[in-house]
This record gives structure tokens, C-alpha cells and sequence, in this order.
């Protein structure tokens, strides 16, 4: 069974990537990846506790495209020291920083001044954390509507953090030696075809077909493109542990694991974990 997508509280996950991989372990899964959004510190300890607790575990990251609407991908197995893979990752990191920056400051000039609280043993501010820090200011009373009413697309404090394009991002990762997959196609609602269409020349590996929030139609319709085109199919919860409780482990990888084509993922993966 394979989980390869959840957040460690290196971005906006709660828990540690060790108690994961041990989550994992608890709901027999045998392949996993953390895959925190721009950011990579997770994965040392994610690879260690894999051993530790005999798990197949692949570098991964979750990285937000620029594109005209919202798109993310998934990348796995790849080289964590590589140069231009660092220097990106730094990149986005000082650009997610003004971004926050920013968007404090607007919450602060239209009056809603929020102080955030993170577990120090990150360092990513995500959007995710300014939800809460509204949601404790009691401005909001619940994190959907923090997003509706401020950091949303639609929201008054809502500053775009500019990101990289699917070919930079993709080219990156398959010359660091890995994979991209597309992140959860159902969220992307009726652009996903024409965004599969347009990553497909361009080299992209795998779409994410099992998601703890897609339907049964969408799981059977993405399953079907992913075929004809000869990509790769996977399976990923988006766990991100206390933050978003809809999304646990379990369920959709032992839904996954009924269909031989993820068993085919699972096999072709093993030859990246980094053991
Ligand atoms: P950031 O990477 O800082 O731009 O934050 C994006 C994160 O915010 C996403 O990964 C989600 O976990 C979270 N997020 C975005 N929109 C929503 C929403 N409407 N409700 C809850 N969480 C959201
Ligand atoms: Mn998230
Ligand atoms: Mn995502
Ligand atoms: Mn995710």
C-alpha cells in the first residue's frame, strides 16, 4: 500500500516526519513520501525513520505551479543535494518570506493585526498558519473562512507568491534524478484536462489518481487519461495530521491497492527509496 503525498509540520502538517513514516507503519503501508509544500527538511528524517521502521520511503516535495489556475505538483526520488534544486528551493523560500511579509502588513493596515504561532521545530510560514493566527484572533472561527474572507483568491489580503513554471519545475526534478506527478487533477476542476494535455509533452511522469477528495469518477476518469498516455499512477492522502482531518491515512491506500496499476507504481518506486 503507498501513501506518497502528506505534510510533515516542516510546512503545514502537525506532525514530525518520524511519527508519519510510524503512522505509516500502523496502517501497513509500505511506500510512502512526505511531501511538503517548497521545502525539504523533512525528508532526511523521513528516509531514516523509513529504515528504522522498515518502510520504503522517497524524497518528495509538493511544489505550487505558476499557471492560471492553481496547479501542484508532486516530485519524488530525487538527488536532495542537487545545486540547482537547492538554489530554487532558497529562491522560494526568501520569495514565500516577502510574500508573508506582505501579506502581515495587509492584514495589519485593514485592521486585523495577527501575531503567528509556530512550532519551532519549522521554520515554513504557510498561508495555513496565518488562517489559524486569524482564526485565534477570533477575526474568523474557522480556518475555510480565513480563506474565504482574507487569503483566498478572492480574499482582501490574498498576495500572489510567484512560483515556478511546470516546464522549470519539472526539467529540475528530472535532472536531479526524479519524477513529477501531477497533485490532486479533481481540484482543478475543468481546466485538469487541458493542464494534463499541456504537461504531457513537457515530461510529466505520473498523475495522482487515488486522493482522499476525489470522487469515484474522478478517481476512474483520471485513471483513464493517466493509461492513455502511459503515465504513472498513484495514490496520496494530503495528510496533513490535526490541519486537515478529512484527509488521513489509510483509506485511500487500501482502496489504491485493489487496482494492479499501482502495484506496477509501487514496484517501478522501490528502486528510489533511499536506502
Ligand atoms: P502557501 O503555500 O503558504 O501559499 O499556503 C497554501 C496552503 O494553504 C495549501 O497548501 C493548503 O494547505 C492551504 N489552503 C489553501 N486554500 C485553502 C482553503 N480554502 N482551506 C483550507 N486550507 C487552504
Ligand atoms: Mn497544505
Ligand atoms: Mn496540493
Ligand atoms: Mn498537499
Amino acid at each position: 500500500m503507498m501513501d506518497l503525498h502528506t505534510h510533515s509540520l516542516h510546512s503545514d502538517g502537525t506532525c514530525t516526519p518520524r511519527e508519519i513514516i510510524k503512522l505509516a507503519k500502523k496502517k501497513e503501508i509500505s511506500l510512502c513520501a512526505i511531501t511538503d509544500h517548497d521545502c525539504l527538511d523533512g525528508v532526511q528524517e523521513a528516509v531514516e525513520a523509513g529504515k528504522k521502521y522498515d518502510i520504503g520511503v522517497l524524497a518528495g516535495l509538493e511544489m505550487d505551479i505558476e499557471y492560471p489556475v492553481e496547479m501542484h505538483l508532486l516530485a519524488y526520488g530525487f538527488d536532495l543535494q542537487h545545486l540547482q534544486l537547492r538554489e530554487i528551493m532558497h529562491r522560494q523560500e526568501k520569495l514565500r518570506f516577502e510574500r508573508n511579509q506582505k501579506i502581515l502588513d495587509r492584514l495589519n493596515s485593514l485592521g486585523y493585526p495577527v501575531q503567528i504561532h509556530r512550532d519551532e521545530r519549522g521554520k515554513l510560514i504557510s498561508k495555513t498558519h496565518i488562517a489559524y493566527a486569524l482564526v485565534q484572533a477570533g477575526y474568523v472561527s474557522e480556518l475555510s473562512e480565513a480563506f474565504h474572507h482574507f487569503l483566498g483568491p478572492r480574499g482582501c489580503a490574498h498576495i500572489q507568491l510567484k512560483r515556478v513554471t511546470a516546464e522549470e519545475y519539472i526539467d529540475l526534478i528530472h535532472q536531479a534524478g526524479g519524477i513529477c506527478v501531477l497533485a490532486h487533477p479533481g481540484q482543478m476542476k475543468k481546466h485538469a484536462l487541458q493542464a494534463i494535455e499541456e504537461l504531457v509533452p513537457i515530461g510529466l511522469d505520473g498523475i495522482e489518481v487515488y486522493y482522499s477528495m476525489h470522487t469515484a469518477r474522478e478517481m476512474s476518469m483520471f485513471r483513464e487519461i493517466a493509461v492513455g498516455h502511459n503515465l504513472m499512477i498513484t495514490a496520496g492522502s494530503d495528510f496533513h495530521g490535526a490541519h486537515r482531518k478529512e484527509a488521513q491515512f489509510g483509506e485511500i491506500a487500501a482502496l489504491a491497492a485493489l487496482d494492479p496499476l499501482i502495484q506496477e507504481t509501487e514496484q517501478h518506486l522501490l528502486k528510489w527509496v533511499q536506502y
